[in-house]
């Protein structure tokens, strides 16, 4: 899911970057994170970590630490 609303208000910065407008790094961090929304866009649940299999793309094979 995306926050439209952030890729929309920030467009227009992003069109003027691409046509050479310079923008000091801080002040471009500032006013991105001024447009974007303060509650997470994204959840994930994880309803249980155990599994029999071992697939090799999957993340909880290769990196996962915590106990099952
Ligand atoms: S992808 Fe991961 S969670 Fe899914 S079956 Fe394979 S090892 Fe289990």
């Amino acid at each position: 899911m995306f926050d439209i609303n952030f890729y929309m208000n920030t467009h227009q910065i992003k069109k003027d970057l691409e046509n050479g407008s310079k923008i000091d790094k801080k002040e471009l961090f500032d006013l991105l994170d001024s447009y974007r929304h303060k509650d997470p866009i994204i959840y994930n649940i994880e309803t249980t970590n155990a599994c029999n299999m071992r697939c090799k793309m999957c993340p909880r094979t290769t990196m996962m630490t915590r106990d099952i």
